[in-house]
């Protein structure tokens, strides 16, 4: 195996790697490690050109070193792209190649799932690196949609707490736009507190059974955000908050699990404009990369994975005063807060 450091400023670690016997052709990124290794999911994917990928990986691990900054968790943000089509190209060995490159960086790396990489395929890497978490017989179960649905469930009561002054999401509506594995579970949280529900998926067969389940209202995905509520969850793809959707937004909360919700970064400040309070999805989402975290320390209990996914309300909730109080953006200062803790703990080392 080939690998050269690529010499990436701002980065702490970005590793090229060749393997010509299996066919591996992968960028592990390491953005920031102040906080501990690296931590972060292997995405495949067939990337058009290696300009592609690095800028993928590059972008991927920074928002790896905010989220587990935020989290809680004493790791720092690390990424890794394979170029290869999961369909047609991902094969064992490619995988074990894979997890030889992850060992040879001795810790300062652990990989999980992302798109184009399954639990069977972790399975796989595991066979030749410790360094990889996110599977069922390791820790805390795998899959982690549920979490990730506890997590943004908390910071929606957070939310309706600090902008509609609700005791709880008891009376309130939300529009859930995809119900897939994070939205379904976080519509049955809902519905569970007294809430109200409007879901919207291109699956119609996730649609009724959020129906018949949780006597929810469907509408299609296009008026999801039309819909008059008190929160929106955008839970499926990223972009629902884009300049040609946000007029028609009459929520006054947007918090859902979506990555990248807000399309433009100017999203951010529109947002705020309009009197909407947003939920940082990298903050509200992080329950996913918590449980990771606490699986690597190997120390979990299941009432510590949920007290630990239960204070990203109370992270939220910091937020939401700080960004008052300093009369920015939410984005702008979730990014902030996150910049202080790495900050603190490189003062401390
Ligand atoms: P999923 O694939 O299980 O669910 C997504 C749902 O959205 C599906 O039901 C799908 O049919 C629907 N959908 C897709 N395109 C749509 C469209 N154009 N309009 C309406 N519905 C559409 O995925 P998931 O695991 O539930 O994740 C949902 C989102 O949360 C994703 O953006 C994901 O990146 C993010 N996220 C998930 C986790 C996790 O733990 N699963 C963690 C962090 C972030």
């Amino acid at each position: 195996m080939r690998s050269e450091v690529l010499d990436v400023a701002g980065w702490r670690k970005v590793v090229h790697f060749e393997d010509a016997a299996s066919g591996l052709k992968a960028l592990i990124a390491i953005h920031d490690a102040s906080l501990g290794p690296g931590c972060g999911g292997c995405r495949i994917y067939p990337y058009a050109s290696f300009e592609d990928g690095l800028e993928d990986v590059k972008n991927l691990s920074r928002g790896m070193t905010f989220k587990n900054a935020l989290g809680g968790i004493p790791f720092g943000g690390g990424k890794a792209v394979i170029f290869a089509d999961p369909k047609t190209e991902k094969t064992p060995e490619l995988l074990r190649a894979f997890g030889a490159a992850v060992e040879s960086l001795d810790g300062l790396y652990y990989t999980a799932e992302d798109s184009g990489v399954t639990e069977a395929d972790l399975e796989i890497v595991r066979s030749v690196t410790k360094y990889v978490a996110g599977m069922e017989d390791k820790g805390v179960g795998g899959n982690p949609s549920p979490f990730t649905a506890r997590g943004v469930w908390r910071g929606m009561q957070a939310a309706a707490r600090h902008k509609l002054g609700a005791a709880s999401l008891n009376g309130l509506s939300v529009s859930v736009l995809g119900v897939g594995a994070v939205g379904m579970e976080l519509a049955r949280l809902i519905h569970q507190e007294g809430g109200k529900l409007v879901v919207a998926d291109v699956n119609a067969n996730a649609v009724n059974e959020a129906v018949e389940r949780f006597g929810a209202e469907a509408v299609s995905p296009e008026d999801a955000i039309d819909a008059d509520v008190d929160i929106f969850a955008p839970c499926a793809l990223g972009g629902a908050i884009n300049p040609d959707s946000i007029g028609r937004l009459k929520a006054k909360v947007v918090a859902g699990a979506a990555n990248n919700q807000l399309k433009t970064l100017e999203m951010d400040k529109a947002l705020a404009e309009r009197g909407v309070l947003y939920c940082p999805d990298y903050v509200i989402n992080a329950a996913g990369v918590i449980s990771v975290g606490l699986e690597i320390l190997g120390s979990w209990t299941t009432d510590e994975m949920n007290a630990r996914i239960d204070k990203i309300g109370d992270t939220l909730s910091e937020i939401f005063k700080r960004a008052e109080a300093e009369n920015a953006p939410i984005g702008a200062v979730a990014d902030k807060m996150a910049l202080e803790v790495i900050s603190k703990a490189k003062k401390a080392a």
